[in-house]
């Protein structure tokens, strides 16, 4: 793996009044170039935390207390570690080399702005442009590359005179309006419906080809992770509980958290179509569930998983677990 990224042993917690919570306890994984790397997990599991983290978007009460995110610009290069940058040169990576693709597109534009403008000041922001007029133009080839219908008369819109297909496309063209190395998209789609859901992702996909990408998707939906990703990360309560390429996931999952998940949604390998929910809640980041935060709900629940943090253990070549009940095995990368 030619990594771009790579998060060690990042911990964030958030300052609040009933208590602190501690929503990233120990995540660690990498994200090789050119790959689509998903981060899995139930609402509130913290892979909108851990994507936030990447480029410094933590903002008050939330803290990033421990951890290194690396970031090679180049295959080779010397990293940077981004949680050492300051807030100006984090400002410059962020919209350039790595962008983001929020959740609700109206949210993400300004609507006292034309998409044109807005499109412009990103480029204009990075240095990309010598003029907001010029940008404009830019932004017609921009908006025609993530397929805008009418992209001549859509440049001079506002975002309310868009469908919400058609604002996300424009939240498309902003973040790869400077060429990004990188991108975040995290429940790109949740926000729309169906139909729009679809043609959204199979536009990430080809501009994920044709502009030489790296991706890292964000999502709840286990259809999406078949469907594009390289390889996953399931999340659970602020950790990553299992680590595999997509194949080895669906065909051979390990972790009993994984395994839940995977038989509470349609299985695109077994066309299982009986939808199971998980019982039990997820917990209190507050209090966490000592030892493995998965217990309360674990059926295979063991003494020592209540007491001790279960350690990654490798199972296979690229696929990691925390479970206790995989014994100790080597904690190389098992290659
Ligand atoms: Fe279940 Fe124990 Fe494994 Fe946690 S470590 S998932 S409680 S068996
Ligand atoms: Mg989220």
């Amino acid at each position: 793996c030619d990594p771009i990224i790579e998060v060690r042993d990042l911990y964030v917690n958030f300052y609040t009044y009933a208590g602190i919570v501690k929503a990233i306890d120990s995540v660690s994984f990498k994200i090789c170039r050119g790959e689509t790397y998903c981060l899995v997990g139930e609402t509130g599991c913290g892979k909108s935390v851990t994507a936030k983290s990447l480029t410094g978007l933590i903002r008050s009460p939330g803290k990033i207390e421990k951890g290194e995110v690396l970031y090679y610009p180049e295959p080779g290069a010397k990293p940077i570690n981004l949680l050492q940058l300051s807030e100006n040169d984090l400002r410059k990576i962020r919209g350039s080399e790595i962008s983001y693709i929020f959740q609700d597109p109206s949210a993400s534009l300004d609507p006292l702005y034309t998409i044109g403008y807005q499109v412009s000041e990103t480029m204009y922001e990075h240095d990309r442009i010598r003029s907001i007029k010029e940008g404009i133009r830019k932004a017609v080839e921009i908006l025609r590359k993530v397929l805008m219908p009418d992209a001549e008369t859509r440049v001079k819109n506002y975002p309310h005179e868009l469908s919400g297909g058609m604002k996300q496309r424009a939240v498309i063209g902003i973040s790869l309006s400077n060429n990004p190395k990188l991108v975040i998209a995290d429940e790109p789609t949740t926000a729309l419906d169906a139909t729009v859901q679809d043609q959204i992702m199979d536009l990430l996909k080809k501009l994920k080809e044709r502009e030489n990408l790296t991706v890292l998707l964000i999502t709840h939906n286990m259809g999406l992770v078949a469907d594009m990703c390289d390889r996953v990360a399931v999340m659970y309560a602020g950790r990553i509980v299992e680590e595999a390429d997509i194949y080895e996931l669906f065909k051979n999952p390990y972790h009993p958290y994984t395994k839940a998940l995977l038989r509470a949604v349609p299985n695109p390998l077994t066309k299982m179509e009986k939808l199971e929910s998980i019982p039990g809640t997820v917990p209190n980041l507050i209090n966490p569930p000592p030892g493995c935060r998965f217990h309360p709900r674990c059926p295979f629940k063991m003494d020592i998983c209540e007491r001790e943090r279960p350690p990654d253990i490798w199972v296979g070549p690229g696929h990691r677990i925390a479970c206790w009940l995989y014994g100790e095995k080597k904690s190389s990368e098992g290659a």
